[in-house]
């Protein structure tokens, strides 16, 4: 067990709960989780794929909200979700990540906590087993925001994290993926970079991400991802990006999102939505959808996010055809869905 959880575990087993009767929030734990954006359509999936990313998104909201429900920290719970996730290979982190243009996976991740701006990120790492575990670790050992390449891999070392060889990532199902992806882009009559623009969506989405809010009231979000398929130039997306892909605020909300990153970062996507709960005093549901549907159709990006706030409220918009996601509520709500129509 890894040394955070066992202390904040440690904390409740011997102090009990920390929070006072007035700032019981035991009640309004809550985590959401998605597993990414596409073009994701009954017609594309078998009953068999559609019920096994439904096991795997029910085992990582379970496993994230079974810690808070123990008095752990929305920080633990969201590793703990996306841990999950980045050990199956249904989804683009970790196993299962998509494949540089190059033939390797590229890994990314960010992790911030909305009560005190902490934040950790990490780009490019090919080596890292978990790679929100070594976003954990920039953002709690280390005096940088940020780490890239082979630096955050000696960073991680250090640290003394797992580190697997860069084909224990593999997959033949994306492997196929970056073969297609590389026959439309070089059989395309425009350049290179436009052609990759208009590659089928499924070929780059996928990103897992959690938010949560634990007994304290305090926010956390986490975003890891592989990124793009046939991705090229050490090209980073949105998801390490803070403010782009993952933001935490206890004032208003914590987002982690999935989609083009390009334009989320260009749209600041994740932090705008808070802005607008911070400040214009939007719920949840109406920020996500002004952002999602509002500026981030007409700037033509295509995605989704998940959205939490203190008091347990949880938004998922998207303009994509589906997005794998789900919450679960201290109020004993839970929903998972992965099509357009809520199922
Ligand atoms: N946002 C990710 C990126 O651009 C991709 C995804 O969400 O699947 O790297």
């Amino acid at each position: 067990m890894k040394k955070h959880l066992l202390t904040s575990l440690l904390a409740v087993a011997v102090f009990g709960s920390t929070a006072t009767m007035a700032d019981d929030h035991s009640n309004d734990i809550a985590i959401a989780i998605h597993g990414g954006a596409g073009t994701i359509t009954k017609a594309n999936l078998t009953e068999q794929q559609e019920q096994a990313y439904r096991d795997k998104l029910n085992e990582a909201l379970q496993a994230g909200y079974d810690l808070l429900d123990r008095g752990a920290s929305s920080t633990d719970a969201v590793i703990a979700a996306i841990q999950v996730m980045e050990a199956s290979p249904l989804f683009n982190s970790g196993i299962g990540a998509v494949y540089t243009w190059d033939g390797e996976h590229e890994l990314d991740a960010s992790l911030m906590e909305g009560q005190n701006g902490n934040a950790g990120a990490v780009a490019g790492v090919k080596t890292v087993k978990s790679p929100i575990e070594l976003a954990r670790e920039v953002m709690e050992q280390s005096v940088h925001v940020m780490l890239s390449g082979e630096g955050a891999a000696q960073f991680a070392q250090q640290q003394g994290l797992e580190m697997v060889d860069n084909s224990y990532f593999n997959t033949d199902r994306r492997y196929q993926q970056l073969l297609r992806a590389k026959q439309q882009i070089k059989q395309s009559e425009q350049p290179e970079q436009q052609a990759w623009e208009y590659l089928d969506l499924d070929y780059k989405y996928g990103t897992v991400g959690a938010v949560a809010v634990d007994k304290d009231g305090l926010l956390s979000a986490g975003t890891s991802t592989g990124g793009m398929t046939a991705k090229r130039y050490g090209r980073i997306g949105d998801s390490p990006i803070i403010g782009a892909g993952t933001w935490a605020d206890n004032e208003s909300c914590a987002v982690s999102a999935t989609g083009h990153g390009e334009y989320f970062i260009r749209y600041h996507v994740a932090a705008d939505i808070c802005s607008r709960v911070k400040y214009k005093g939007l719920s949840v549901a109406e920020a996500g959808d002004e952002v999602i549907h509002g500026v981030l159709e007409q700037a033509g990006g295509t995605g989704g996010v998940i959205i939490i706030d203190a008091e347990g409220n949880v938004a998922m918009p998207f303009n994509t055809e589906g997005m794998y996601r789900g919450y679960i509520k201290g109020d004993g709500s839970r929903e998972i869905s992965i099509y357009n129509d809520k199922n």
